[in-house]
Parts: C-alpha cells; sequence; structure tokens
C-alpha cells in the first residue's frame, strides 16, 4: 500500500472496504493524522535496523510508517481482534519485514516471543498507540517481563501519560509514577488532541517516551522487589496519611508501629511527613531499612 493509511479518507475506505465495525470495547479508535505518526515514529529513533514490537496496529497506520524506516531491521504487530489481523494480511501482503501475531498482548510472554521473531537479537524497541482500557497492565506487562527495550514509545490517555511521568510533591505522583520510573526514565515527547482519532475519544492523549537508565539505580538498591512495591502500594493508598500512619496501618503489609518509627528514625526521615512527599530514592532506603529489621 503507497498511500498513507492515517488520513481520513483512506481510514474510511479501508473500514468500508473490509466491512469493519469498530469495537468500543477494544478501544478500537485509529489515527488519521501522520503529522503524529511521524512524531510517535521520530520518537523512537528508528535507525533502520533494528527489531520493532508494536502492540495493536489496528488497520496499520502506525505499522506502515514504521516499515518505511526499516532497511535490514524486522518488526513484529500484535493484534487481538482477528478482523484487523485478516485486513493487516492483506494490506502488508508483500512486506517480509512484519510478522503478525493475532494475540492478547495481555497473554504473551514477551522473552519468548521476542526470541522467536528476534533470533538475531537485534536491538528492540517497542511502539504503541495503545488501547486505553488496557494501558497499564500492558506497559507494566513489558516493563516487568525484563525484555530488553532500548525504547519504548506510546500514545495514552493524557491523564494516564502525566501519572506515569509525575514526580514527588505533586498530585499526580503515585505507584504508577513509581512502578514505572523504576525500570525506565519517562517524558511526555506531544499532546494529541481527540479529533486525530476515527471515532473521537472521550479524552484527549500524549505520546509518552521510556528509555533505559543509563545506571539503574533503583534496581540496583532495592533489597526486595515485591515488598518495596507493597510499601510503595501503602504509602499512595493514604497519601494523605503522615508515614508512620500510612505504613504502621497498611492494609497491604502489616508492620508494626514501633518498627516503622525506628526505620524512619535510622533514615532520618520525619515521621509526619507525607508519603507521596517522598523521592523514589527515599522509598527505597525506607522499605530497605524495614525489610532489613524485619528479617
Ligand atoms: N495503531 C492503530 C492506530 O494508531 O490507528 C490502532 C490503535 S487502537 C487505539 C488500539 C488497537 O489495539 C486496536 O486495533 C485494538 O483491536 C487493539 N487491541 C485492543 N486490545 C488489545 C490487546 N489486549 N492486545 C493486542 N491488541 C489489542
Amino acid at each position: 500500500m503507497k498511500n498513507k493509511i492515517a488520513t481520513p479518507s483512506a481510514t474510511k475506505k479501508i473500514l468500508r472496504e473490509h466491512n469493519l465495525n469498530l469495537k468500543k470495547s477494544l478501544g478500537q479508535n485509529f489515527l488519521i493524522d501522520s503529522n503524529i505518526i511521524d512524531i510517535i515514529t521520530a520518537a523512537a529513533e528508528i535507525k533502520g535496523d533494528e527489531f520493532i514490537i508494536e502492540i495493536g496496529p489496528g488497520i496499520g497506520s502506525l505499522t506502515q510508517a514504521v516499515l518505511e524506516k526499516l532497511k535490514s531491521g524486522n518488526m513484529l504487530a500484535v493484534e487481538k481482534d482477528a478482523a484487523m489481523v485478516e485486513v493487516l494480511e492483506d494490506i502488508f501482503a508483500d512486506q517480509e519485514k512484519l510478522a503478525l501475531l493475532n494475540q492478547d498482548a495481555l497473554k504473551i510472554k514477551w522473552e519468548e516471543t521476542a526470541a522467536k521473531y528476534n533470533p538475531e537479537n537485534r536491538k528492540m524497541k517497542l511502539i504503541a498507540n495503545l488501547p486505553y482500557y488496557v494501558t497499564t497492565p500492558i506497559i507494566m506487562g513489558v516493563l516487568e517481563s525484563e525484555l530488553e527495550l532500548e525504547q519504548m514509545v506510546f500514545m495514552v490517555q493524557k491523564e494516564v501519560g502525566e501519572r506515569i511521568c509525575a514526580g514527588p510533591e505533586t498530585k499526580k505522583f503515585g505507584s504508577l509514577s513509581v512502578a514505572v520510573q523504576y525500570h525506565m526514565q519517562p517524558e511526555i515527547v506531544h499532546q494529541v488532541p481527540a479529533s486525530v482519532f476515527i471515532p473521537q475519544p472521550d479524552v484527549d492523549s500524549v505520546i509518552v517516551s521510556l528509555t533505559p537508565y543509563e545506571k539503574n539505580i533503583y534496581q540496583e538498591e532495592v533489597i526486595n522487589r515485591k515488598f518495596f512495591f507493597q510499601v510503595v502500594k501503602s504509602i499512595f493508598q493514604q497519601r494523605r496519611k503522615t508515614l508512620r500512619n500510612s505504613l504502621s496501618k497498611s492494609a497491604v503489609i502489616n508492620l508494626d508501629r514501633d518498627l516503622v518509627t525506628q526505620a524512619l528514625e535510622d533514615e532520618g526521615i520525619g515521621l509526619k511527613k507525607r508519603g507521596e512527599k517522598l523521592s523514589i530514592s527515599e522509598m527505597i532506603s525506607i522499605s530497605n531499612r524495614i525489610y532489613e529489621m524485619k528479617e
């Protein structure tokens, strides 16, 4: 297909010719503005020799733009809707660089899949205009899979993108910010209005880029990852309480008040400080200290 898919007329034509009824339940809002596609591919800094994973290709507007940039590299597109996969097979019939997988991205074993589709072990990047109803579990599934990604660029609902990128002492800083920032460094690349989609969603979107840290001090420092995230969850579940109260009255972990007090004093953190004001490094010191004291 030579013409750009990401235009209102081309998108409507494909939908009509393939008799496609869009499924709201699968978050099927398609991009019809090639400028936004260009911003996503530019943010992914595609050099041409990578292995690119796309989640939720739909009718292939982003897929098409990535394929144009790939020279020796290859691409895997994971789409849950079999009807979309049929369309993609048709549109990209002559594209040897593209593999299509009709699967739910939530159920994919990312490391195994990457090994299968990227046997040459090319540098990996992930791009997606994500279905909003499963944004967070998809992102977290990929991040926790230990797939070695050079970059991740995705479009999400504005509110979620802002929460991912938020820092301490802001209203949007929460468990999601810590969960993502523990793995990679996020940045909002571009604001995207609802008007660039067919059909238009109810919310605006943002493009978020995640880059690996040169040295991931968070992962190096955390003694017990599961316990750390229980502490983080406790802190934000009762974000308006003091740290001592949110940790000693947590519904997630059972911690003795005296032990919490001692740990906070040991780490030089005021007992009355609110958890949402802590940096991730401070959360790590507290969780490590409590974990050591509990052992
Ligand atoms: N990439 C296209 C674009 O930008 O126009 C389509 C994006 S649309 C927001 C999201 C796509 O993800 C849809 O094609 C939908 O069928 C697919 N999808 C929804 N849930 C999915 C899942 N769990 N796994 C894989 N694909 C999914």
